[in-house]
């Protein structure tokens, strides 16, 4: 089939890996080149996890979670470092609570911390909370994880264009099928409940240690990493910041979360006097319920958004999944509830 793909973030380079290697004739085009900082797939890392407080998404990632070591393999690279991932929170909140019983459910290696010894390099837990520790998680290297997968897909034929589709029914009679993942830009071409905010994060200035990659179940819904190959230990916030129209150049994050970022490292790491530097912008295209939506435009046309501020980890899965869809497959059988078809 001749499929051309609208963005080369994870998802539009995954999806495009996925068809090239089924000897399909793939064109991407992105409208700000490879390796960009406009969108959401850019920077030095991301957390992979299975443990979500939501068992959804726990069971999407037994089939997503391996995809990543078939990236390695594929590329010969090393993308993901397996340093575990501590989760805190207050010990009877709901969300820990439900974390806890899906991972048990699904049968994910988890065990339970109470204090801040038993994790060398991960945030401190106070009083009242408990850390649920999986030791398969950690990290991605985001930027180098992207180049493997456009990289991979060119070696099997696929060719990636410096350009922005504004027509897509020309498109669509040119192709066989489009597979939009347009990330931040999906309003354009599909209406969905969609909002686009800037998501601001930093690092530790001064800083360095290893320990596991961390989320603090609160209202900011704080999370982090430590080092990561030369970058100090990074903290960011996932709570909404502005919304924005993608399009504007300008990312403007909320200035209170440098604050929260800086108190952050006080309260959970003991450093009395933060050093926030290289603040960073990119952006979160969030659904309702923070979930994903895939589905079918019309015929020969289907699109991602799945992000919702955890899309990288699933970016291979979902890029599968598009092209398990355009091949008239239904792989979303098992999770129908992301699965939403236009017409
Ligand atoms: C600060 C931050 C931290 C995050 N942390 C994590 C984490 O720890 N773990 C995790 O799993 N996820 C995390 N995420 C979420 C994850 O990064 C995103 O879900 C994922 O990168 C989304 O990828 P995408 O391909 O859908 O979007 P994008 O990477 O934005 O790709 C969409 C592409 O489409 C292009 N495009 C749009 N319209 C057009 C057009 N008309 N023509 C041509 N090109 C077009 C855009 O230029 C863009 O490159 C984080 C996100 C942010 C912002």
């Amino acid at each position: 089939m001749k499929v051309a793909i609208v963005g080369a973030g994870i998802v539009g380079a995954s999806a495009a890996r996925a068809m090239a290697r089924r000897g399909h004739e793939v064109t991407v085009y992105e409208q700000h080149g490879e390796g960009h900082a406009y969108g959401s797939s850019h920077g030095a890392s991301r957390i992979v996890r299975r443990a979500y407080s939501d068992p959804f998404y726990t069971s999407v990632m037994l089939e997503a979670y391996p995809l990543w070591a078939a990236l390695e393999a594929d590329t010969s690279s090393t993308l993901v470092d397996e340093v575990g991932l501590l989760y805190v929170g207050k010990e009877d909140a709901d969300t820990m609570v439900s974390l806890v019983r899906g991972l048990t459910d699904l049968g994910v290696k988890h065990a339970l911390r109470t204090t801040r010894s038993q994790v060398p390099g991960g945030p401190a837990i106070v009083e009242g909370e408990v850390g649920v520790l999986t030791p398969e998680a950690g990290y991605v290297r985001a930027d180098r994880a992207l180049a493997a997968s456009l990289f991979d897909a060119k070696a099997h034929g696929a060719r990636v264009l410096h350009q922005r589709v504004e027509d897509l029914d020309s498109l669509s009679r040119e192709n066989d099928v489009v597979l939009l993942c347009a990330g931040g830009w999906i309003g354009r071409f599909v209406d969905l409940p969609a909002t686009v905010t800037v998501q601001t994060f930093a690092h530790l200035g001064g800083q360095s240690w290893s320990g596991p990659v961390w989320i603090e179940d609160g209202p900011l819904f704080h999370y982090g990493f430590p080092s990561v190959d030369s970058h100090a230990p990074k903290v960011g916030v996932h709570a909404p910041g502005p919304a924005i129209d993608a399009d504007e150049i300008e990312r403007r994050g909320d200035p209170s979360h440098v604050d929260a970022i800086a108190s952050l490292a006080t309260r959970r790491f003991g450093i009395a006097a933060p050093v926030v530097q290289d603040v960073g912008r990119c952006l979160y295209t969030t659904l309702p319920g923070e979930d994903f939506r895939i589905g079918r435009v019309r015929d020969g046309v289907f699109y991602a958004s799945a992000c919702s501020g955890h899309g990288f980890k699933t970016g291979p899965w979902v890029g599968r999944v598009l092209a398990d869809l355009a091949e008239g497959e239904d792989p979303l059988a098992p999770f129908a509830r992301i699965r939403h078809d236009i017409g």
